[in-house]
C-alpha cells in the first residue's frame, strides 16, 4: 500500500521559475498547491549557489531582461527584496587585432564607437532598432496569449482572429520583417543591414544563444528576436543583473507562493502521474509516495512526460518523441583573484567594459567555423564565449577584492561523435574555454581560484534539461507559438484531461520569464 503525501487541488511538477508563477496563480483563486521539486533547492535554472569557497553566482541563467513585468507586479517581486540593475552598457567585443567594439550606454556612443568600423553602420543603426522593435512589440504582445490550438475547434477562433490582427495591424514592410525574422538565417538579416563584422557578430551572437546552428543557417533570426523582446526596469531591450543572482528572482517567487499558502517540497522526484477513468488524479513520487490531486501540472520539459505517463498511447507519444531537444551549451563558473586585464583595452580597475556582457566571438564566419568544428567533432577548439562578471555590480557573490564570471559558452553537442563521452571530456572542453578567454585577457588562466562546469550532459542530469537544451526544446519554426511543443497541444493542456505544462516547453518558450507558469495557469482556472 503506497504512503499517502496528501490530497491538493493542484500538484506542480518541479519548482522551476515558471512552475513557481504558476502555482502563485492558482493560489490566488484559492486553490491548495503543493509544489514536488526534485532538486534540494527550488527555482531550477534560476538559481544562485556557491561553487567555491566563498564564492557565489547563478548556477545556469545568468543574465535577466525576459521576465515579464506583469509576473514581477503580480507575484511583488520587488516587495519581497528584487532588485535588477541595468547593465552600463551592453555588450564589450574584444577583437583579434587588438581592436574592440562597444555596444550600448544610449545611440549616440553606439554610433561613435560602430563609425570606428563603418560609417554607413552607424549611420543604420537607428533605423536597424526601430525596425526590429517593431517586430519584438508583435512579440511582446502575442506572449501573454494562449496560441491558437491546431484540431481545437470554433473556440480557437478568438486566439486565432488576435493573432492575425497584431500582424494586420504593422504596414507591410513591417509584414515582411516579421516574415524574414521568422524563416531567413540571422546572416542573411544582418548582412542586409551592415557592411562591418563586429556589429554583426556582436548582434548575431543573440542567434546561436541555446541554439545548435550557423548564424548562416535558416531560422536563426528569429532565436536573435527571441533575445531581444524584453526590458530592464522599463528600459526595452536592455539585459540586467538580479542583485543575488538568478537565484534572488526565484527566491522572491518562493516568497510569494508560501504568502499564498502553497507548500513547496524539495528533494521530491515525481516518478509518475497517476491517470484514472481518463483523468490525471495525482502523482507517484520515487520513494512510492502517492500525492492525489484534482489537476496535474508539469514544469518539467516535454519530453518527461513519455516516461510520466507509460499506458497513455495516442499520436501524441511520436509528436512528443519528435519533440527537438539540443542547445549545445556549455556552462562554466570560476572564482576569480583579479579581474581579466583585455589586450584591447588593458586595466585591472573595474571598468564598464567589465560589467558588460563580453563576446568573444568576433565575426559571423568565426561563429560559423565553432558551428562546422563542433558538428563534426563534439566541440570546437576555438568556442564561442560570453563571459558575464557580475561581481563588478554585486558585492554580495565574491569575497572582497575578488570575482566570479559566468562562462556561457556555444557549441559543445550533447552527443560526442565516436562513444566520446562527457565524463571524460568535461575538463578538456572546460580548459579550451580558459584558453579562449586567454586569447583575449591574458591574464585570465592564472587568475582563476576554482571552477564549476556544467556540460550539456550535467545540465541533463542536474536540471533534468533533456539533452541539455537551456530552453526545454529548440525555438525552431516546428516548435514556436501553436506548435509549442507540438500542433494540438500548444493551449498548455496535455494528452489527458486535467494535466497541464507550464514550462518553457510551452508558449512563449524559453528564458526567465514566468510567462508560460502564467499563461498555463490561466487556461487552468478557465477549466474550474
Ligand atoms: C546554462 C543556462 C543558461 C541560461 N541563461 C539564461 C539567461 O541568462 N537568461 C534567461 O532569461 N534564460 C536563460 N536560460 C534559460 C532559462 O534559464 C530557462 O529557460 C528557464 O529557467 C526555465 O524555467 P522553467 O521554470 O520553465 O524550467 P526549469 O527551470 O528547468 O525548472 C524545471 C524544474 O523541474 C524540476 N523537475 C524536473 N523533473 C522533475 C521531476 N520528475 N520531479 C520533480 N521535479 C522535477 C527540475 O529539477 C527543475 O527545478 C539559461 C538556461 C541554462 C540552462
Amino acid at each position: 500500500m503506497p504512503a499517502t503525501g496528501g490530497r491538493y487541488d493542484a500538484v506542480v511538477v518541479g519548482a522551476g521559475h515558471n512552475g513557481l508563477v504558476c502555482a502563485c496563480y492558482l493560489a490566488a483563486r484559492g486553490l491548495k498547491v503543493c509544489m514536488l521539486e526534485r532538486r534540494a533547492v527550488a527555482g531550477g535554472a534560476a538559481v544562485t549557489e556557491e561553487f567555491h569557497p566563498g564564492f557565489r553566482n547563478s548556477t545556469a541563467s545568468y543574465t535577466v531582461s525576459l521576465l515579464h513585468p506583469k509576473v514581477i507586479r503580480d507575484l511583488r517581486l520587488a516587495e519581497h527584496g528584487l532588485r535588477i540593475v541595468e547593465r552600463p552598457f551592453a555588450n564589450f567585443l574584444p577583437l583579434p587585432d587588438g581592436a574592440y567594439l562597444k555596444v550600448g550606454g544610449g545611440i549616440e556612443a553606439t554610433q561613435r564607437e560602430v563609425a570606428r568600423f563603418s560609417r554607413r553602420d552607424a549611420e543604420r543603426l537607428p533605423e536597424y532598432y526601430r525596425r526590429l522593435d517593431v517586430v519584438a512589440d508583435v512579440l511582446r504582445e502575442l506572449l501573454l496569449e494562449t496560441p491558437p490550438n491546431a484540431g481545437g475547434g470554433i473556440s480557437e477562433l478568438l486566439p486565432a482572429w488576435k493573432s492575425a490582427r497584431a500582424l494586420r495591424r504593422l504596414p507591410l514592410a513591417a509584414q515582411r520583417d516579421v516574415l524574414d525574422l521568422f524563416t531567413i538565417s540571422a546572416a542573411e538579416w544582418l548582412d542586409r543591414w551592415f557592411e562591418s563584422d563586429p556589429i554583426k557578430a556582436c548582434f548575431g551572437f543573440d542567434s546561436v544563444v541555446g541554439n545548435f546552428a550557423s548564424p548562416y543557417a535558416p531560422g536563426t533570426a528569429y532565436v536573435l528576436l527571441h533575445h531581444v523582446f524584453g526590458e530592464v526596469n522599463g528600459k526595452k531591450g536592455a539585459w540586467g543583473h538580479a542583485i543575488g543572482g538568478m537565484g534572488a528572482i526565484t527566491r522572491a517567487m518562493r516568497r510569494e507562493a508560501e504568502a499564498r499558502g502553497v507548500e513547496i517540497r524539495t528533494g521530491a522526484a515525481v516518478e509518475r502521474i497517476v491517470v484514472a477513468a481518463g483523468r490525471a488524479s495525482g502523482v507517484v513520487l520515487a520513494d512510492g509516495t502517492q500525492i492525489t490531486a484534482k489537476h496535474v501540472v508539469s514544469n518539467a520539459h516535454p519530453r518527461w512526460l513519455l516516461g510520466a505517463l507509460p499506458d497513455v498511447a495516442g499520436e501524441w507519444r511520436e509528436a512528443f518523441g519528435n519533440y527537438r531537444s539540443e542547445s549545445a551549451t556549455f556552462r562554466m563558473n570560476v572564482a576569480l583573484a583579479e579581474l581579466p586585464d583585455f589586450a584591447s583595452l588593458p586595466g585591472r580597475e573595474a571598468a564598464d567594459h567589465h560589467r558588460s556582457g563580453i563576446i568573444m566571438a568576433p565575426s559571423l564566419a568565426f561563429m560559423d567555423r565553432a558551428w562546422a568544428s563542433a558538428n563534426a567533432r563534439g566541440w570546437s577548439g576555438e568556442p564561442i564565449v560570453e563571459m558575464l562578471i557580475p561581481s563588478t555590480v554585486d558585492d554580495s557573490l565574491a569575497p572582497p577584492g575578488k570575482h566570479v564570471a559566468s562562462l556561457f559558452c556555444q557549441h559543445f553537442r550533447y552527443a560526442l561523435p565516436d562513444g566520446r563521452d562527457w565524463d571524460a571530456e568535461r575538463e578538456r572542453a572546460a580548459d579550451a574555454v580558459m584558453e579562449q578567454v586567454t586569447r583575449f585577457a591574458p591574464n585570465f588562466k592564472a587568475s582563476v581560484l576554482g571552477r564549476r562546469i556544467l556540460s550539456p550532459l550535467d545540465l541533463e542530469r542536474e536540471f533534468g534539461l533533456v539533452g541539455g537544451d537551456i530552453f526545454h526544446g529548440k525555438l525552431s519554426l516546428n516548435q514556436l507559438f501553436s506548435a509549442r511543443p507540438a500542433l494540438g497541444f500548444a493551449s498548455y493542456r496535455m494528452p489527458v484531461k486535467g494535466l497541464y505544462l507550464c514550462g518553457s516547453g510551452a508558449h512563449p518558450g524559453g528564458g526567465v520569464t514566468g510567462v508560460p507558469g502564467h499563461n498555463a495557469a490561466r487556461e487552468i482556472l478557465r477549466d474550474l
